[in-house]
């Protein structure tokens, strides 16, 4: 079974086209939450992303704050102004499918979070302390989030329960070992310094993580943040994904 993992798409339909068009045939699709804000494109990515079969789906903070759930004193001016933006050119319709996203799923192997196991939807794990205190927040072996935009591990050793963590620039296939919190990386908004698209292929019978970047035609998304008047600084951070 070949499932893909994706999180943040950020509204940036030409990137998740990429993933989806180079992840090839899966069996299922887990989304970690983040479909709108910042980007140009948010309900053609709620229409793509709804349409896909097999999807499951989190609600991600710029999914809440398009739905008006949240203060947007709570994000940065840029971060407010392209979550008004999204707030007013979201379809009904789309709103509605954002509305009906959980917060947080759990199956036999894995827990899907946005954030974090312990605050789904806000809390950022940036470092193996915060990670580590998570790990009792979760009952799973494993644990899929978003939020950072950042491909990283977070392993707990089994005898000592010391949490080590993993830069996953190398993109070679990795093989569970331990408890795992993973991050499969940002879709639209990348922010580890390699601006191309980043997704996960979990084989769940195997324990197997595959990351992977593709490349997508970066000018045209930042052509269109700058027609919709979003911040220009939105589209700027796509070149160099940070
Ligand atoms: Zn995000």
């Amino acid at each position: 079974m070949r499932i893909l993992v994706i999180s943040d798409i950020h509204a940036n339909l030409t990137a998740f086209q990429a993933v989806i068009q180079d992840a090839g045939k899966v069996d299922a699709i887990w989304c970690l939450g983040d479909v709108v804000g910042y980007g140009p494109d948010p309900n053609e990515c709620v229409s793509l992303l709804s349409s896909l079969p097999g999807l499951t789906c989190l609600v991600g903070n710029h999914d809440a704050a398009a739905l008006g759930e949240i203060d947007l004193a709570a994000f940065n001016r840029d971060a407010s102004l392209s979550s008004q933006w999204t707030q007013t050119t979201l379809t009904s319709e789309n709103l509605a499918f954002l509305r009906g996203l959980p917060e947080k799923l759990v199956n036999e192997q894995v827990t899907l979070a946005h954030g974090s196991p312990r605050n789904p939807v806000w809390e950022y794990l940036l470092d193996t302390i915060t990670a580590a205190s998570n790990f009792e927040f979760f009952s799973t072996p494993l644990c899929f989030v978003g939020h950072t935009h950042l491909p990283v591990a977070y392993i707990m050793d089994e005898k000592t329960h010391y949490v080590d963590w993993r830069l996953m620039r190398h993109l070679k296939p990795f093989t569970f070992e331990g408890r795992t919190i993973i991050n499969p990386g940002s879709v639209g908004q990348p922010r580890d310094r390699d601006p191309r698209a980043a997704y996960a292929i979990f084989y769940p019978e195997k324990n197997l993580w595959e990351p992977h970047r593709v490349e997508y035609d970066i000018p045209s998304v930042q052509q269109r943040i700058l027609n919709a008047g979003l911040p220009q600084r939105h589209a700027l951070r796509l070149a160099d994904g940070w």
